[in-house]
């Protein structure tokens, strides 16, 4: 592994959603008919992209969330599900190039860990920027291809369709040091990122793999919006077998309690 990799996390914006997208989890979100009128459980959706300057290369791990979130999302019905409601001028995708002195096309390496709306939300900031390889799983571009209209879920074809995809199968050492983990089921081919440090030790950034830390558990806590569940479970027990074996940080993909205690841009870890 290289010495000199330097590693940011880059909060792009929160959404706001009901906890039941999150998790099912009976004994806090299921209502019992004593609390038939209890409100709805909103929580903290934070989004994050992580930028990584490595010797051999400049690798950004997803794209956010679009600006214009509420009219692109529209069509899906979700905007008014996963509202971006708090979210700062500097948090942008767009912003955060910037601050980092960054243009689309200085990136040797955009990877996404899937294509839902809020992870491919400004990935088309790459679309006339030829030399940037843009990867995905080849299991997330066929679903991703396969469908006929705007959107599936929230997969939205224009945040990605533009895209000149490089695909990835099995677990591929992009740059040394650098791996992703093909972990499927919250959908066809959502991706972790696996990242050995010098100084910093491992850490895997598991994207929708695992939304927060009461989906990693144990026991592992799944949700109602998955695309194969057994495939989920068992993609968290593969993190987790990891993450034990190398001591591993492990950073969820929409965690707002952990966010709060990670280093974030303009801090690194290295
Ligand atoms: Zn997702």
């Amino acid at each position: 592994m290289p010495d000199n990799i330097k590693l940011q996390i880059l909060p792009t914006g929160t959404m706001h959603a009901d906890l039941t997208w999150l998790l099912l989890d009976p004994s806090r979100v299921m209502a019992s008919r004593a609390e038939k009128n209890r409100p709805a459980h909103w929580v903290g959706v934070p989004t994050h992209c992580v930028f990584i300057d490595h010797p051999e290369g400049k690798l950004l791990w997803d794209a956010g969330v679009p600006r214009d979130w509420e009219t692109r999302w529209a069509p899906t019905g979700l905007q008014e599900y996963f509202p971006v409601d708090e979210v700062t001028e500097d948090q942008w995708l767009d912003s955060r190039l910037e601050q980092l002195g960054y243009e689309p096309h200085d990136i040797d390496h955009l990877v996404l860990s899937h294509l839902h709306f809020d992870h491919a939300g400004q990935a088309d900031l790459w679309n006339d920027a030829p030399r940037t390889r843009v990867i995905c799983s080849k299991d997330e571009y066929e679903g991703a291809f396969g469908f006929e209209g705007y959107n599936l879920g929230a997969h939205v074809k224009n945040d990605y369709a533009r895209l000149n995809f490089e695909t990835v199968e099995g677990d591929t050492e992009i740059l040394p040091g650098v791996t992703l983990l093909q972990t499927p089921g919250h959908t066809w081919g959502t991706m972790s990122l696996q990242v050995d440090l010098p100084d910093s030790g491992t850490m895997i950034f598991t994207s929708d793999a695992v939304y927060r830390s009461e989906s990693y558990g144990p026991p592992s806590v799944g949700a109602g919006v998955v695309y194969d569940s057994r495939k989920w479970f068992a993609s968290v027990e593969k993190i987790r077998s990891i993450a034990e074996r190398t001591n591993a940080t492990v950073v969820f993909g929409h965690d707002e309690e952990q966010i709060t205690q990670l280093k974030v841009t303009p801090a690194f870890y290295s």
